[in-house]
C-alpha cells in the first residue's frame, strides 16, 4: 500500500498529489533538499523517518514522480506504478515541455491515477499468486513467520509483546494464507500500526477513515497544494555570488617589541603576499562569459583558446535529438577523470557524474549544441549547487546582529599542524580590521608552547585583542567558560577559542572537545582542515562530527558548522577537496587559507572554484 504519490516539476510546483493517509512531516521536501538539490540522484531510494521514497524523472519535460510508502512495507508494485504514471502523465497530460502552464489544474488526472494504481496492484497480485501456487506451501508459511519476525524486530514495543501474541499471530497467519498479497500487506500493516501503541492505533484509525472518505467520495487530490512550491528556486542560490575579497582593509597597529614578535611580524605580516590563488578566488564574472561562449556554435575559432583544456575534447558531437545514456557515457567518463584529477574523491565524482547523467537522460538537445556543452553546463550547475552555502557564511553580519547576553564565540578544532592557530590569528586580524574587540581563549592546555604561540600572535596583532590563558593541564571547557565571562565583563564582543589539535580517533581528547562545545555552546564551531590532504580531511571531519555526537549528552548536540580549508596555496589547481568536504558534510567552507601571513585568508568564491574545477 502506498502512502502518497506526488508529481511536481523541477521549478518546484506540485502539479498533482494524492495522500492515502496523513503524512508525518514532509518527506517529499526532504527528497528535494537532500537528493535533488544535492545532486544525489544516483541513489535508488531515500528513507525519511518511517517512509521510503522512490522516484522517476522525465528530464525532457522537467517532471519528477515520487511514490512514498512505509519503510517496513514496500509495495511490490511501486516501480511499476511509477513507470505507468510517468508514461501516462508525460504522454497524455503533459505532451510537451512547452505545454506546461503553471495555472493548469490537473485534478482531472485523479480517476486515471486510481485506475493505473488498481492495474498495478492487480498485476503484482497476479504475479505473486503465480509464485505462490508454484511454491511449496510450507515454504510460504515459513516466509510469513520470518517476515513477521523481521517486522517485530524493528519495533521495540512489539518486541516486548511479541511472545504473548505469538500464538494468536500464528492463527492469524494461517488465515492470512488465504488472502491476496495486497490484502495480506494491508492486514499486516494494520496489525503493525496497532502494535505501535496508542499513537500508531490513532494513525491507523485516521488512515482508515481517510481511506474510506477518499474512496467513497470523489478521489481527493490535494488541490490546495497543487501550486505549492516545495523548494526555493535554485536561481536565488546561484545569484548570491558577491565579490568575496576582503583583503584591502587597513592593517592594524602593530606592537612588535621583542625579537620573537618581530620574527612573527616578518612571517605573518610582511611575508610575500601569495597571489597564486587570487585568480581562483577572486575572478568575478568570468564564469558568465564562459556560459555565453558555450551557447555559441562549437566551431568558433576565437573562443577556442579560452575553452582549451579538458572540455575541448568533447566538442563536435552536435545535432542529436534526445540524449541517451550511450551518448552521455563516453563524455561523462572524461569529466569524471577531470574531477578526480582535480582531487575530488573518486566515489564522490562517481555519484556526481551519475546524478548529472540521470538529470540529462532523455532531455532534448538544442540544435547546434554539443553533448560536451550540455554536460559542462549541467555539471557546472550541479557543482554550484553543492558548493553554494545553504546558510550565511558572513561572520561579520552574524557578529553585528549578535544581541545576545554574551560575546559572539567561535571555536576552532582539527588535527595537529593543519593551521588552527594561524587561521584563528588570521580571523582575528580580519575582525580587528572591521572594528571588533577580540579576546583569544587559549584552550589548548595540552601542547607545550601552544599558549606562548598565541601570546606572540596577540603581540603582533596589536590593539583590540587580548589573550586569556590559564596555563597548561587545566580543563579546556572551564578555561573557555572563564574567558567568555571575562570577555563579557571587559566588553570584548568576540571570543576566539583555540583548542588542542587531536586525531579524530583519540577518544579522551575528543571527549574533552565535546565537553568544551557542550558547556560553552559556541556560535560557530569551525573545523580546520588542509586542502592538501584532501580526502583524508573528509574522513577527519566525519569522525569529528561522529565523536561530537557520541560524547554530548543533550538531545541536540552541537556539531561542526563551518570549514576553514588551509594551505590552498600549495595545491596548484587541485581544488577538489573543497567539493568532497562540502558534499560529504553539507557544511559550507567559510574561509580559505592561501598563505602564512595574516592577510592570506579569503572567503570562498563559488563561481571561481567551479571554474577551476572545470578548467
Ligand atoms: P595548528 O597546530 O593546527 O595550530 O597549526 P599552526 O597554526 O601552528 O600551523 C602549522 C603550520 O601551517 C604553520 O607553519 C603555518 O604557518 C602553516 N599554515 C597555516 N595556514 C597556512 C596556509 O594557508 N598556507 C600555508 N602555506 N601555510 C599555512
Amino acid at each position: 500500500m502506498i502512502d502518497q504519490f506526488v508529481i511536481f516539476e523541477k521549478g518546484g510546483t506540485v502539479l498533482w498529489s494524492r495522500s492515502f493517509v496523513p503524512i508525518k512531516g514532509d518527506p517529499v521536501a526532504m527528497l528535494v533538499r537532500s537528493v535533488l538539490l544535492e545532486d544525489r540522484l544516483s541513489i535508488p531510494e531515500l528513507n525519511v523517518n518511517n517512509y521510503t521514497l522512490r522516484w522517476q524523472l522525465d528530464n525532457q519535460r522537467g517532471l519528477i514522480f515520487v511514490v512514498v510508502f512505509q519503510k517496513q512495507l514496500p509495495p511490490p508494485y511501486a516501480d511499476d506504478l511509477l513507470a505507468a504514471v510517468r508514461q501516462h502523465f508525460s504522454n497524455v497530460e503533459f505532451p510537451t515541455a512547452e505545454s506546461f502552464n503553471p495555472d493548469r489544474d490537473f485534478s482531472s488526472f485523479s480517476p486515471t491515477f486510481e485506475s493505473i494504481l488498481k492495474t498495478s496492484e492487480r498485476k503484482a497480485d497476479a504475479a505473486s499468486k503465480l509464485t505462490r501456487t508454484s511454491a511449496q506451501p510450507h515454504k510460504s508459511k515459513a516466509k510469513n513467520v520470518k517476515n513477521r519476525k523481521l517486522l517485530s524486530e524493528d519495533t521495540p514495543d512489539s518486541q516486548q509483546n511479541g511472545s504473548a501474541d505469538e500464538h494468536q499471530n500464528e492463527g492469524e497467519n494461517n488465515a492470512e494464507d488465504s488472502l491476496s498479497p495486497e490484502e495480506q500487506l494491508k492486514r499486516r500493516r494494520e496489525a503493525f500500526l496497532a502494535r505501535r501503541g496508542g499513537r500508531g492505533r490513532r494513525t491507523a484509525g485516521v488512515a482508515n477513515r481517510e481511506r474510506t472518505k477518499q474512496t467513497s467520495a470523489e478521489p481527493s487530490t490535494d488541490a490546495s497544494s497543487r501550486k505549492k512550491v516545495i523548494r526555493p528556486s535554485t536561481k536565488s542560490i546561484q545569484t548570491d555570488l558577491a565579490s568575496l575579497d576582503f583583503s584591502e582593509g587597513k592593517p592594524t597597529d602593530i606592537v612588535a617589541d621583542d625579537r620573537e614578535a618581530r620574527k612573527f611580524r616578518e612571517q605573518y605580516l610582511d611575508g610575500p603576499r601569495n597571489k597564486a590563488y587570487d585568480d581562483i578566488l577572486n575572478s568575478e564574472g568570468e564564469g558568465d562569459e564562459d556560459h555565453d561562449e558555450d551557447d555559441e556554435s562549437d566551431g568558433d575559432d576565437t573562443n577556442q583558446s579560452r575553452t582549451a583544456g579538458l572540455f575541448n575534447y568533447f566538442k563536435g558531437l552536435a545535432g542529436m535529438r534526445s540524449l541517451t545514456r550511450a551518448d552521455l557515457n563516453p563524455v561523462m567518463e572524461k569529466f569524471r577523470d577531470g574531477l578526480v584529477a582535480k582531487n575530488v574523491a573518486k566515489d564522490i565524482a562517481d555519484k556526481l557524474i551519475e546524478s548529472v547523467v540521470a538529470s540529462l537522460e532523455g532531455k532534448t538537445m538544442e540544435s547546434m549544441t554539443s553533448v560536451s556543452t550540455i554536460v559542462r553546463r549541467a555539471l557546472d550547475e550541479a557543482l554550484t549547487r553543492i558548493l553554494t552555502p545553504r546558510q550565511s557564511t558572513d561572520i561579520l553580519a552574524e557578529i553585528a546582529s549578535n544581541k545576545g547576553a554574551r560575546p559572539y564565540v567561535i571555536a576552532y578544532c582539527g588535527v595537529n599542524g593543519v593551521g588552527k592557530s594561524t587561521s584563528l590569528a588570521k580571523t582575528c586580524y580580519y575582525l580587528l580590521n572591521h572594528g571588533h574587540k577580540v579576546m583569544i581563549a587559549a584552550c589548548d592546555t595540552f601542547r607545550a608552547g601552544a599558549v606562548e604561540q598565541l601570546r606572540t600572535h596577540v603581540k603582533c596583532l596589536g590593539r583590540g585583542v587580548e589573550l586569556f590563558d590559564r596555563g597548561y593541564g587545566k580543563d579546556a571547557a572551564a578555561v573557555a567558560a572563564d574567558a567568555i565571562r571575562k570577555a563579557k565583563e571587559l566588553k570584548y564582543n568576540v571570543v576566539l577559542v583555540d583548542t588542542a589539535g587531536r586525531m579524530q580517533d583519540n577518544e579522551p581528547l575528543m571527549r574533552a572537545l565535546a565537553k568544551l562545545v557542550e558547556v560553552n555552546r559556541p556560535d560557530r564551531l569551525f573545523f580546520v582542515g588542509e586542502a592538501l590532504v584532501g580526502n583524508d580531511a573528509v574522513d577527519q571531519l566525519t569522525k569529528f562530527n561522529a565523536a561530537l555526537t557520541d560524547h554530548q549528552s543533550g538531545a541536540s548536540p552541537r556539531l561542526i558548522d563551518g570549514i576553514i580549508l588551509t594551505k590552498f596555496d600549495t595545491i596548484d589547481d587541485k581544488v577538489g577537496a573543497a567539493v568532497s568536504m562540502v558534499y560529504t558534510t553539507g557544511q559550507p567552507i567559510v574561509f580559505i587559507g592561501i598563505g602564512q601571513t595574516y592577510m592570506d585568508l579569503r572567503r570562498m568564491n563559488t563561481r571561481s572554484l567551479v571554474k577551476a574545477l572545470l578548467k
